[in-house]
This record gives structure tokens, sequence and C-alpha cells, in this order.
């Protein structure tokens, strides 16, 4: 049977597009792997700095009841494998058959990066992604003693919320130098990426100190040569960006792992290597957008590092330069859920004004600058320039726009 529109995704990038193409009048399928709707929602629990909580499995329960109310037709366990274009038509091809649709909207999302350590084979060893997954999806603990290699906002996000799953913790250390984690595994690096997120800090002096240090790289140096060797606690874990992992030990499962201390420098203090006994370890290498599935439809992408990586080029309607082909969410750059919701609400408009269903731009525009202003205010900033980065791809989709219509 022809759709209107297929999604591929049930995330909140997914689920809002659907919710709005349908208020218009659109036909949609939506198609996700997973057994749940919610996509990454499903793991999320944070405490906004107005001490409101944002419990994802809520906020992917209101999503999926407004897609009941408006009678979407939603197929999980359904999975993508492979995307053709005929007669103008999307043709999706799932484990479960061929869909058909006019229009097409890959909201995929994203997807872990690794960090390969010696000894990171064994069983116990998990990315970050994985132990969220397990404490607050599935609810089992990833383990009762662990540790978090990789300094970043995914990995201070879900840290918490392992501690507040009652798994102890042993502080979030650095990865080792390698050619893979060039700008994630030095002090200094690590330092300057997590001062835009004093914001998040919950004691006001380290608010301060943050904002202070921002300013100078002379304090930004003396702030890390003073650095406590055991880190600073935020929550009570401690963040320790003058200790490395250089490897990961145990027989047949995770037993513990080989530490050393640095220097603000990054250079290994000679002397300071000791075994951290552990039963678990998660690697948190950072996210790229998931977007297989847009090349295979034939969409030409751009590399732009505060995206998260190669990314589809769209416009700011979230359109792209194959006719009839939409992105929204993560894989258009790594975000926040909220501003995954707000893309995914205005690519449903899109959608809805190409296929004839919605003349009032008013709309339209008004989506655009919610997107903008959800951006403003989102407590978790994957990348400090995330603005450049949209604003660098609007550029260019505007270039390519210009070059198609002259036929360059
Ligand atoms: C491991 C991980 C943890 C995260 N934790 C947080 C967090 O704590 N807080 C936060 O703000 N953000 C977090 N994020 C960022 C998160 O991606 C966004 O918050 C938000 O969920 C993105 O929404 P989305 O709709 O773009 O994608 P998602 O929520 O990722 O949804 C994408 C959906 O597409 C489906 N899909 C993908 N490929 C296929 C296929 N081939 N066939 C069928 N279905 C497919 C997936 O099953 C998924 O349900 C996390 C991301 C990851 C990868």
């Amino acid at each position: 049977m022809m759709k209107d529109c297929l999604i591929i995704g049930a995330g909140p990038a997914g689920l809002s597009a659907a919710i709005s193409a349908a208020q218009n009048g659109v036909d949609v399928t939506v198609i996700d792997e997973f057994m749940k709707p919610g996509g990454r929602l499903l793991g999320q629990l944070h405490e906004e700095p107005d001490h409101v909580w944002w419990n994802g499995i809520e906020e992917a329960q209101k999503l999926f009841d407004e897609v009941l109310n408006q009678s979407i037709d939603l197929k999980l366990g359904t999975s993508v494998y492979h995307i053709e274009k005929a007669n103008d038509n999307w043709l999706v091809h799932t484990n479960e058959g061929i869909y058909r649709g006019k229009t097409l909207l890959v909201a995929a999302g994203a997807a872990e990066r690794s960090i390969p350590i010696p000894g990171w084979t064994l069983p116990g060893v998990m990315s970050i992604g994985a132990a969220q997954v397990m404490t607050n999806v599935h609810q089992v603990k990833p383990g009762h003693n662990g540790i978090v290699i990789g300094i970043n906002v995914l990995s201070l996000a879900i840290a918490r919320e392992l501690q507040l799953a009652g798994v102890h913790l042993q502080g979030i250390v650095l990865p080792p130098e390698h050619l893979l984690t060039k700008g994630v595994s030095h002090p200094m690096d690590v330092f300057q990426s997590l001062l835009h997120l004093t914001h998040l800090a919950p004691s006001p002096l380290l608010k301060w100190g943050g904002l202070l240090a921002g300013k100078s790289a002379f304090i930004q140096r003396l702030s890390l040569q003073m650095y406590p060797k055991n880190g600073f606690k935020l929550w009570n874990i401690s963040v320790q960006m003058k200790r490395v992992v250089t490897e990961i030990v145990g027989h047949e499962q995770v037993q513990g792992v080989k530490t050393a201390d640095l220097t603000a420098s990054g250079d290994i203090v000679p002397g300071s290597e000791r075994t951290i006994p552990v039963d678990f370890v998660c690697i948190a290498g950072g996210l790229y957008p998931l977007v297989e599935l847009v090349g295979v439809a034939g969409c030409p992408f751009k590399y732009i590092p505060s995206l998260g990586g190669h990314v589809p080029i769209h416009d700011e309607r979230m359109k792209t330069p194959v006719d009839g082909l939409f992105v929204a969410g993560n894989i258009t750059g790594i975000e926040s859920a909220k501003v995954a919701k707000a893309q995914g609400h205005l690519a449903g408009l899109s959608i809805s004004e190409a296929l004839g269903k919605l003349t009032e731009n008013a709309e339209i525009k008004r989506a655009i600058e919610h997107i903008e202003k959800t951006r403003e205010k989102a407590l978790i900033q994957f990348h400090p320039d995330i603005k450049k980065g949209r604003k660098h791809m609007e550029t260019i989709a505007a270039d390519f726009q210009k070059k198609e219509v002259s036929g360059q």
C-alpha cells in the first residue's frame, strides 16, 4: 500500500514528525527496529537546572499517546536494510517486507564511537550507552563496581544515572593516548571541552570556577596544574582528568583496570601505575550521526565535526537535495532529545507542505524559531560549536540549491 510518508525511526524526531504530519492530514507509517517507541529517550533521566526531572520514559509515553491518538501506523520490531526509489516513490526494504511512500523521512538517530583499549574485548566491557540501556531500559545493573573511560557530556550524564540506580563507580577517567583518541585523551583538551558544561555543575563554586577559567588561558593552565590527582567530585563521582586507564585486565571477565596518573601536560607520572579492581568498564567515545540509510537513499554529505561527523546535506526545513527525502534529529547533528523533537515537528510540517497539505508558511517559520530557542536553552550540549555547525550546513545547503538551479 502506498503511503504519503514513511518515517524511519520512532525516536523523538521520528514520532514528532509523524504527529505534526498526521495533524495536517498526511497518511504516515513509522518504522522502528526496537520493540518500543521512543528511541534513545527511553534511557534518559536528567535533573534540569530548575530541579525538574527530565524522564525520557515519560516523554516517550507522551509522544506514543499522541501517535495512538492520531491513529498513526507504527511498525515496531521492523529493521530497515535498504532504500530505493522507483517511479518517484520510495521503497523501504525491511525484515517485514517492502513499504512504499511518496516521501521519506530518515530519523535514525546516532551511534556511539568506540575507543580501542588493551583488554576491551573482555566480557564486562561495554559502551556507556549500553550501560544506560541495561540500567534504564531493561532495569538490569551492568555490575556493582565500575569505572567509566572517557570524559564527556554523555559519560557525565550516564554516570549520574548509574549512581541513581545504586551502582558504585570508581570514577570517570581518560582513555590512553593514540591515533583514535586525539582531542579526548589529553588533560587540557578535556578540561577545555568541559568548560562549556559548567552550567551542569551542582555546586556554585564549580559553576563560577568554570566561568572564570573559560575566559583565560593562564587560569586554565593554572587550574589544570592545581587540579587534584583524585579529581573533583560531581554528584560525588570523581572526575579524574589527570588519570588514564592503560589496560583493562581479567581472565574470563573484567577484574580490574591498570591506571596511571598524568601530569598537566599529559605525561605519565613514573611510579604512579596501579590496578583498581572493578567488575565492569564503560567506554565513552562520543556519538556520531547514523547516516548509512540516507547514504543508500542517494543523499550527499558534508563532514562537519561540530555536528558529530558526516551529516546529510539539508536545509533549515529539514529537506535534503534528493526530491522527497527529509531528515531530522541526531542524524543531522548530535544534540539533545528536545532539539530532536523540535526538528521532527518541523520535518512533519515540511513534508505536509511538500505534499500540498500545508500552505501556511508562518507555521513553518515558528517551528524553525522553536528549534533555535530549544537549542539555546538545552541543558545538554554535545558540542560547544553546534550553532556554527548548523549555520555552516545552512550555507552549504543554499550553495547546493543554487548550483542545482543553475544546472552546474
Ligand atoms: C547511546 C546514546 C545515549 C544517549 N543518551 C542521551 C542522554 O542521556 N540525553 C540526551 O539528551 N541525549 C542522549 N542521546 C542523544 C540522543 O540521540 C537524543 O537525545 C535523541 O534521542 C535523538 O533523537 P532521534 O529521534 O534523532 O534518534 P533516536 O532517539 O536515536 O531514535 C532513532 C530510532 O531509529 C531507529 N532506527 C535506527 N536505524 C534503524 C533501522 N535501520 N531500521 C529501523 N529502525 C532504525 C532506532 O531503533 C531508534 O529508535 C544519546 C544517544 C545515544 C546514541
